[in-house]
C-alpha cells in the first residue's frame, strides 16, 4: 500500500486562493468548479470553469472547456496542478461521488461554504480514499 506521505505542503498564492474563493461564492448555491495551474507543488493561477450540471450538490467539467483551459495554461508556461470545487452547504470532505470521479494525479481542493468563513481543504485521492494534504497560502 502506498501512502502519499511524506509530501511537502501544497502551496497556493494569495491571489489564486482569493480568486478561487470569490468564484465559489459567486456561484453559490450551485457548486463551483475549476482548476489551478502552476508547478507541481505551487498553484499560481485560478481558472474558473462552468459546472455543466448546474447542481447544488454535484459538478462536472465539460471536456471541451477543460481542453480550452489546458491550452491557455500551456501558453502561460504553467501546468495543471489541482482541481477544485465547492460544497455550498456541506463540509470540505470528499463525497462518495468525489472519490469515484476524482483524478488521482492531481491535488483535490474542496471549498466549503457551509459557514460564513469559507473552509478549504486539500487532498490526494488514492485507491478510493482521501488523504489530507497540508495547504499553505503564500504571498503572490
Ligand atoms: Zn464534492
Amino acid at each position: 500500500m502506498h501512502r502519499p506521505f511524506p509530501s511537502p505542503p501544497f502551496r497556493i498564492t494569495k491571489s489564486a486562493y482569493g480568486a478561487m474563493i470569490a468564484h465559489c461564492l459567486r456561484e453559490k448555491p450551485i457548486e463551483a468548479c475549476g482548476v489551478l495551474s502552476g508547478t507541481d507543488e505551487w498553484a499560481l493561477t485560478c481558472w474558473p470553469l462552468p459546472n455543466r450540471l448546474q447542481s447544488p450538490n454535484a459538478f462536472e467539467i465539460d471536456p471541451a472547456d477543460l481542453a480550452r483551459c489546458l491550452a491557455h495554461i500551456g501558453a502561460k508556461g504553467e501546468r495543471l496542478c489541482a482541481v477544485y470545487h465547492s460544497h455550498p452547504t456541506a463540509r470540505a470532505v470528499p463525497s462518495r461521488e468525489d472519490l469515484r470521479h476524482a483524478p488521482h494525479d492531481l491535488v483535490y481542493l474542496i471549498v466549503s461554504l457551509r459557514t460564513s468563513l469559507p473552509v478549504v481543504r486539500a487532498y490526494r485521492l488514492i485507491d478510493g480514499k482521501a488523504w489530507p494534504r497540508a495547504l499553505v497560502v503564500v504571498d503572490g
